[in-house]
């Protein structure tokens, strides 16, 4: 394996037109012919994105000449052998209009990309170091960028960027390079530590963000991550983090990455100068920080035993994500909880929120979480009209599953024992060591340290479909969850984006509208021949009582149609969760310390 690093350049050569230039040179190519792949996915995103279609040209040269390059799949090349001593140089153009966190983005306000995206691969060399020339567009308008990314300098090298500046970085080998994403422009820096270690977080678009709130904020919460996962005579696992943050109207998502994440978010989510309280969306924003932060350590570096390493040319399937999601979901919003941020009423909120949303979608009784978590590539991330009837979603389901798993252990074991034990031991033996994790590594671990048995747990809760007890498990900590009916009888259905009429999204499984005969897609343009509208509707059924008959009037593509439909009982859609006033040792040790 050479240790001559490849040599990468990207430059937004072309901000108005959306275009990257990005080589790759090799000093030691294949004799029989280097071959060179971009990643059909990238890691944290669950669907074959096949990101070599965004390549608009790419050519191959040695020593001055041209090299034929054979395209040999959707997204691999061979270059011709090359003499022995050059070094063989690929150059693409990559068009780049993505303003997601998972693919690459370029205009004339700014860049992001992934190095998914647009690093090739040379295969065969994906163990050799990296060193990546940052490059600045040219034009006086782009004189005032900077960069942003976790990349490290390439200290030592002719051209080595400053901090913040453009030059040469480098990575310790292909994975590293993709690992690190990168933003271009005149982006607002805010700088913090925390535990010691320097945090960034650069905000690009327009905002009118409080740095102070937002820095005092995010720093309680990793701070309180830090802490929890590892002793403070250890080192964390990062020696510097940078939250990506691009600021638009309305967008939600996050991506981790290892000492950095990328994050979309609307602008009003992001607290204003002045605030006082806490808001639902700067809670939402905290809460998707939180989430990525924690994913430093569970999935970056205990990850299945699937990702070590990731296979980057195909789906890398594993039952485990709800372990990789669904616990970094209960955690997020309880690192808020723990870390002062969010109050216990807030926290019990959030809770209650997630029951409803796995308890609304029958597909929970379909789909396990292993399922769930294997056909993710498929399913999960492949959503349409029918995914809540057949799909149950890793994240929620995970997060109760995570929450159920906690509270057993806490009970079963009178508080010796909780999930967090079971966190830490995971990071010592597989996060720290670099080892994956097998698909029964979770339980033997939680088993081991409580001297429980969890076999059943684990096949109803993880393996199967049943609900989870969660009233009963709730009980001893002195938290009761009840449920609130709804105002109107149900339809059975989710509906879609307002518009003309009602556009029914899903048509729930066994539900009253498809026992009338609605499907998902159609939109409903009456019922008792008034006009229905998304606003509407509640209003058309508040009066209305389970068991009653009404007519309605609905579009199946261009075709007026019309149905007969009996009222069902209202949903118990509305669960909340009290905490008794009693103090409950089991509940101070979870919740409250
Ligand atoms: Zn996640």
């Amino acid at each position: 394996m050479s240790s001559i690093p490849i040599r990468y350049t990207i430059c937004p050569t072309h901000p108005a037109a959306h275009r990257f230039t990005v080589s790759c040179t090799v000093t030691t190519p294949d004799p029989a012919g280097q071959r060179f792949a971009l990643p059909a996915w990238i890691p944290g995103s669950y669907l074959i994105r096949d990101f070599a279609r965004h390549i608009v040209a790419i050519d191959a040269e040695a020593g001055g000449k041209n090299v034929r390059l054979e395209k040999l799949d959707k997204h691999t090349w061979r270059a011709a052998p090359v003499k022995k001593g050059l070094a063989l140089t690929v150059r693409c153009e990559i068009h780049a209009w993505d303003l997601s966190v998972r693919g690459a983005h370029l205009d004339e306000t700014h860049a992001f990309f992934n190095g998914t995206s647009v690093f090739l691969r040379v295969l065969g060399q994906e163990s050799s170091p990296c060193l990546v020339d940052l490059q600045r567009p040219e034009g006086k308008s782009f004189a005032a960028w900077r960069v942003a990314t976790a990349l490290p300098l390439a200290s030592g090298e002719k051209h080595c960027a400053r901090r913040h500046g453009f030059g040469l970085y480098r990575a310790g080998d292909y994975d590293e390079l993709i690992d690190h994403p990168v933003e271009m422009g005149c982006f607002t820096l805010i700088t913090f530590e925390a535990c010691g270690i320097p945090h960034e977080v650069a905000i690009t678009g327009q905002h009118d963000c409080d740095p102070e709130r937002l820095s005092a904020d995010l720093k309680r919460v990793c701070e309180w991550q830090i802490r929890f996962f590892d002793k403070p005579t250890q080192p964390a696992p990062v020696s510097r983090y940078v939250f990506l943050v691009t600021a638009v109207g309305d967008a939600y998502g996050g991506l981790e990455h290892r000492a950095s994440t990328s994050l979309l978010c609307a602008r009003n989510d992001l607290p204003y100068p002045g605030m006082k309280d806490l808001p639902e969306s700067y809670r939402k924003f905290l809460g998707l920080c939180s989430h990525e932060y924690f994913h430093t350590w569970n999935v970056k570096r205990i990850k299945p035993a699937a990702f070590a390493p990731y296979d980057l040319d195909r789906e890398n399937y594993t039952t485990q994500l709800w372990v990789f999601e669904g616990i970094t979901s209960y955690y997020d919003d309880l690192a808020l909880l723990r870390s002062g941020v969010i109050t216990l009423p807030d926290w019990l909120d959030l809770t209650a929120k997630t029951i409803a949303n796995v308890m609304r979608a029958p597909g929970r009784l379909r789909q396990s979480l292993a399922e769930s978590s294997f056909d993710a590539w498929s399913k999960f991330y492949r959503p349409d009209e029918n995914t809540a009837n057949a799909v149950v979603s890793y994240y929620a389901k995970g997060a109760l599953a995570a929450l159920a798993l906690d509270l057993t252990l806490r009970h079963g074991t009178r508080g010796r024992t909780s999930l967090d034990d079971v966190m830490r031991e995971l990071w010592q033996r597989f996060g720290k060591t670099g080892i994956g994790i097998g698909d029964d590594d979770v339980q033997r671990i939680a088993e081991e340290l409580s001297g429980l048995d969890l076999e059943r747990f684990f096949a109803q809760t993880i393996h199967g479909t049943r609900d989870i007890p969660l009233e009963k498990l709730f009980a001893p900590f002195g938290i009761r969850l009840a449920w609130e009916k709804a105002k109107t009888p149900a339809l059975g259905v989710k509906i879609g984006d307002e518009g003309h009429g009602v556009k029914l999204a899903t048509v729930y499984d066994g539900g009253p509208a498809q026992q009338a005969g609605l499907s998902a897609g159609d939109t409903l343009i009456a019922i008792d021949d008034l006009r229905v509208t998304a606003k509407n509707l509640d209003t058309l059924l508040v009066r209305r009582k389970p068991g009653d008959t009404l007519t309605i009037h609905a579009f199946r593509r261009d075709e007026l149609m019309c149905f007969h439909l009996t009222l069902g009982a209202h949903d118990d859609d509305a669960p909340r969760l009290f905490c008794s006033k009693s103090s409950n040792a089991l509940r101070h040790a979870w919740l409250e310390n």
